[in-house]
């Protein structure tokens, strides 16, 4: 069957199953269609707890320096990472001669550059200082600070959210073993303080600020789709750098409101977990956050302040079934370090796992290794997963729906996007010849 013909007539088969619950909510139609930035797609359940689940004996405050990052001498050999290295430059090399295409010079500028405002911050440091940079507040100004109820203050929060390049945004109230223990070599304690500090030992979060503000960046998806080449590497970038302007722009306003913030991307804990807890998503086969809008072609990033709010839900769409037969991204991985397993377990595979919480756990250092070899990093896993789509067009978002009620069609829903060629690499030529919307977010990827 032709993606068209599936898309004419095949819905009425798989569709029909949840055509009640779609045609009977036809004014909802357009609303799905639509990702709203405060409010999921009616499919969505919310929950009290995330659905893969903590062991509360276990779950405790990572240290910083047991990520990825820091394992990998441990994993591979200081003689073995240096023998990647060098590979990985004659490679590069090669390509340049080669001219080949997302490995030319223009292509690995393009990734470079993209960092540039993502650059300009670090823990505490520069955009994501953990003290206000210029903002003027209610003091200065003569007036009492912002004063609301907390399902407006929600609300108004959101709307800067989004005004500063959020697609999503969701609150928790913040679960300090989310919080790294400690990062560049100093603790990161809570204490009863009126302002966060940072001395020789140590950097202070007040125990006020109780809680946290998980925001999704959109990904440009025409550079993911074409991983792994330093054109994908180059969306990736773009993302953080979005996610910088982002936390820094939000914190300010929640400054100027009169108010405490600590912006933070990956720094400072995992954004993965406040964002499962704050609604934003579910944890996918990856070991990331999987959107229900957006799939994986998001960053994340995080605000922690003691501006009460009203708190989001963890959610559920049918996401853990459906990896649990998926496996696109496990397949794509080719590093194969993406877990194979049916179900998620709580065993974790390194010390840059933290234990205590239920995932398909990935051996990362293979992942890093990989990024190595490849000369421009990798994003196959995001590309591929058939949460991602460009077009928010409501067939997609049907097969969404069925999907999230009828765990069943699973299988199907699968085998039907391979066989569209979603997830196909896409051409870095191309890439160049492409008109494309403004940071490379095609408006119907990225806007409600
Ligand atoms: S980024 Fe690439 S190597 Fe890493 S997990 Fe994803 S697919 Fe595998
Ligand atoms: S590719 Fe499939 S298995 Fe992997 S995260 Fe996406 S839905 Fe889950």
């Amino acid at each position: 069957m032709k993606r068209r013909d599936f898309f004419k007539y095949g819905l009425g088969s798989a569709g029909v199953a949840v055509s009640g619950g779609i045609t009977g909510r036809a004014g909802e139609i357009n609303y799905v269609s639509q990702a709203s930035h405060f409010q999921h797609p009616w499919w969505v359940k919310e929950i009290e707890k995330p659905k893969l689940g903590i062991d509360d004996r276990i779950y405790s405050r990572f240290e910083a320096r047991k990520n990825v990052f820091g394992s990998m001498a441990k994993y591979y050999g200081i003689d073995n990472l240096r023998e990647l290295s060098r590979r990985s430059e004659e490679k590069t090399k090669k390509y340049y001669q080669e001219k080949r295409p997302g490995y030319r010079l223009e292509d690995r500028a393009l990734a470079d550059a993209a960092w540039v405002i993502s650059r300009q911050g670090g823990l505490n440091r520069g955009t994501r200082s953990w003290t206000r940079n210029f903002v003027t507040t209610p003091e200065e100004r003569g007036v009492d600070k912002y004063k609301a109820s907390p399902s407006q203050a929600a609300h108004l929060i959101k709307t800067a959210a989004r005004y500063f390049g959020a697609a999503t945004t969701g609150v928790a109230l913040l679960d300090h073993r989310h919080i790294h223990s400690e990062e560049r070599g100093k603790k990161i304690v809570f204490e009863k303080a009126d302002e966060p500090y940072e001395n020789d030992t140590k950097m202070v979060i007040p125990k006020k600020c109780k809680y946290a503000i998980a925001m999704t960046v959109l990904m440009p998806i025409d550079n993911i789709a074409c991983s792994p080449t330093a054109i994908s590497s180059a969306g990736s970038s773009m993302g953080y750098s979005r996610c910088e302007f982002l936390v820094a722009g939000l914190a300010e306003f929640i400054r100027g409101l009169g108010y405490t913030a600590i912006p933070s991307v990956n720094d400072l804990g995992s954004s993965v977990a406040v964002a499962v807890d704050a609604g934003l998503g579910e944890l996918g086969r990856t070991n990331r956050l999987i959107s229900p809008e957006y799939g994986p072609m998001v960053r994340l990033c995080k605000v922690l302040t003691d501006l009460p709010m009203t708190v989001d839900k963890p959610i559920d769409f049918g996401l853990m079934e459906f990896c649990k037969v998926c496996k696109r991204c496990a397949e794509a991985c080719p590093s194969g370090c993406i877990s194979y397993e049916d179900e998620p377990s709580f065993e974790i595979k390194g010390e840059w796992n933290n234990p205590g919480h239920k995932a398909w756990f990935e051996d990362s250092p293979k992942c890093l290794a990989y990024w190595e070899e490849s000369t421009s990093g990798c994003s196959n896993c995001i590309a591929v997963c058939p949460w991602t789509k460009k077009d928010k067009t409501v067939i997609h978002e049907i097969v969404k729906a069925a999907s999230a009620k009828i765990p069943a069609l699973d299988a199907f829903f699968n085998s039907m996007d391979k066989s569209f060629g979603y997830g196909r690499q896409k051409s870095a030529e191309k890439w160049w010849k492409t008109n494309h919307f403004e940071y490379g977010i095609d408006t119907a990827q990225g806007k409600g």
